[in-house]
C-alpha cells in the first residue's frame, strides 16, 4: 500500500476486537491481567508474545508501532519516551564500556551533547566525521566499532546523508547504518537505500501538532546480526538478565526482529522510559494525516525558500532545492516526495539583524520545536547549538547569523507576508 493508507490502515490495530472502536483506544493502564499462570509464565519467558507491563509494552504505543514500521518498510518498532531515549537506545542496544560508533557531525544539537560528553561517561565512544566523504565512516572504524550514526536531512546544513553510499560501505564491513530520519518521514525511506535501523523524533513531523513528546526506533530486519558475531555481543552472547538467552537465537522464531527484541526486553525493562499510552495516541493522530501534511510543508518551503533567495536584504538560503553538485545529486536521489520544510537563512546585516527579525515575526512562532503543522523559526547559535562550543558549532553548519525556519502548513502567501513585514 501507499504511504497515505499506511497512515491509516497500517499496523496491528483495525477494529478494537472487543468494543469495535475504529480510533485506537487508550490503553491508560500499567498492567494486563493473565488468563492463567500458565500464560504468565509463558509471556515472562517469550514463548509467547503478548501484554505484562506498560513500561514493557502496551497495546496502543503497539499500534503506533505497528503502523510506523509499516509506513517505514520496517518489520518491528519499538516507541519509548522522547527522540532523545530513541537515540540512546540505539546506541546502547549494541555498545558496551569500551565500544565506539562512528558518528556523522551533522547532528541535532541534542544528539551532539549525548554522543559527545554523556555516552563517554558510560565509556562509549563517539567517532564525529564528515558526511561529505562517505569514506571518513570506513576510515574511522576498528572491530570495537558497533555501528554508524547520521540524520537523513540534518539541520542546520540540509545536505542530505548519503545513505546508499555510507551504508553500502557498512554493509561490506559488517557495521550497520542507523538513520535519523525525523526531518523527512514519507520524503525518505531509508531502509530502501541500506539502512539496517530507523530512528523519529515523534515529536516533530509525526505528531505534526506540537503537543506531545515521543520517539521511535524501527528495525528494518535487513541486517544480519549473527554473522557479525563478535562485532555485537550484545544479541550474540547469552544474556544473563534473561537466563543466557542469545538474542539472535531467541528471535529467530518470531522473525528477523533481535536487534528490537533485545532493545525492548532488555533496556527498555531495566532503564524504563517508555512512551506514555496517551502519547501515543497523539503520535497516532498525527500520523494519520502525515502524507498529507508533509506535501503542503514541502510545497510550502519550496516557495519560501524561492522567494528567500531573491530577496535584496537576504545573503544566503539554505534549503535541499537550492543544493548544486554532489549535494543536489544526494538530495535527489534521497528525497523522493519533497524536499522537506526546514530551510536556513543568514541576513545580509548579520547575527543582530537575524535577532531583530525573530523578534518582529508575527505568525511563526519563536521555538526549539521543528516540523510542527504552525510555522516555526529559531536563533540555533543562541538556542538549540548554543551548549557546542565555536568550532562544535562550526562543524554542525551553525553561524552566529543563522535563522532557521519550519515552514508550517498555513497558506503560503500568509507565510511569506510575515516573513516580508519581518525582514523589513
Ligand atoms: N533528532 C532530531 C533530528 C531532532 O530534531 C530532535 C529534537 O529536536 C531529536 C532527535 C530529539 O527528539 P526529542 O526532542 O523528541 O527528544
Amino acid at each position: 500500500m501507499k504511504p497515505e493508507t499506511i497512515a491509516l490502515h497500517g499496523g496491528s490495530h483495525r477494529a478494537d476486537p472487543t468494543t469495535g472502536s475504529v480510533a485506537v483506544p487508550i490503553h491508560q493502564t500499567t498492567s494486563f491481567q493473565f488468563q492463567d499462570t500458565g500464560h504468565a509464565a509463558r509471556l515472562f519467558g517469550l514463548q509467547e508474545l503478548g501484554n505484562i507491563y506498560t513500561r514493557i509494552m502496551n497495546p496502543t504505543c503497539d499500534a503506533l508501532e505497528t503502523r510506523l514500521a509499516a509506513l517505514e518498510g520496517g518489520v518491528a518498532a519499538l516507541a519509548v519516551g522522547s527522540g532523545q531515549a530513541a537515540t540512546t537506545f540505539c546506541v546502547m542496544n549494541l555498545c558496551a564500556a569500551g565500544d565506539n560508533i562512528v558518528s556523522s557531525t551533522d547532528l541535532y544539537g541534542g544528539t551532539w551533547n549525548l554522543f559527545a560528553n554523556t555516552l563517554k561517561q558510560f565509556g562509549i565512544k563517539v567517532r564525529f566525521v564528515d558526511p561529505v566523504d562517505p569514506e571518513n565512516f570506513a576510515k574511522a572504524s576498528d572491530e570495537r566499532t558497533r555501528c554508524w550514526y547520521a540524520e537523513t536531512l540534518p539541520n542546520p546544513k540540509l545536505q542530505v546523508f548519503p545513505i546508499a553510499e555510507v551504508a553500502t560501505l557498512g554493509r561490506r564491513l559488517g557495521i550497520p547504518l542507523i538513520m535519523d530520519n525525523t526531518a523527512a518521514p514519507v520524503i525518505c525511506k531509508p531502509f530502501q537505500h541500506g539502512a539496517a535501523v530507523v530512528m523519529h523524533s515523534t515529536t516533530k513531523w509525526i505528531g505534526g501538532h506540537g503537543t506531545s513528546i515521543g520517539g521511535i526506533v524501527i528495525d528494518g530486519g535487513n541486517f544480519d546480526w549473527a554473522a557479525g558475531g563478535a562485532r555485537f555481543p550484545t544479541l550474540n552472547t547469552p544474556d544473563p538478565s534473561y537466563h543466557g538467552a542469545v538474542w539472535t537465537e531467541a528471535a529467530k522464531p518470531l522473525g528477523p526482529i533481535a536487534y528490537i527484541l533485545r532493545m525492548r526486553t532488555c533496556l527498555l525493562r531495566d532503564l524504563g522510559a517508555p512512551l506514555s499510552p496517551f502519547n501515543a495516541f497523539m503520535a497516532i493522530q498525527g500520523l494519520e494525516t502525515l502524507p498529507l501534511r508533509m506535501e503542503r510543508h514541502c510545497a510550502n518551503a519550496l516557495r519560501v525558500a524561492a522567494w528567500l533567495a531573491q530577496h535584496p536584504k537576504v545573503a544566503s538560503v539554505t534549503h535541499p532545492s537550492l543544493a548544486q553538485g554532489e549535494a543536489a545529486r544526494r538530495a535527489a536521489e534521497h528525497l523522493k516526495g519533497g524536499m522537506g520544510s526546514l530551510l536556513g537563512f543568514e541576513l545580509k546585516e548579520g547575527a543582530e539583524a537575524g535577532r531583530a527579525f525573530i523578534e518582529r515575526l508575527k505568525l511563526f512562532y519563536h521555538v526549539a520545536n521543528i516540523g510542527d503543522a504552525r510555522s516555526l523559526a529559531i536563533h540555533p547559535a543562541t538556542t538549540t547549538h548554543s551548549q557546542l562550543n565555536e568550532e562544535e558549532q562550526r562543524m554542525s553548519g551553525v553561524t552566529p547569523g543563522y535563522v532557521r525556519l519550519s515552514i508550517g502548513i498555513e497558506h503560503v502567501d500568509d507565510i511569506i507576508a510575515d516573513l516580508e513585514q519581518a525582514i523589513g
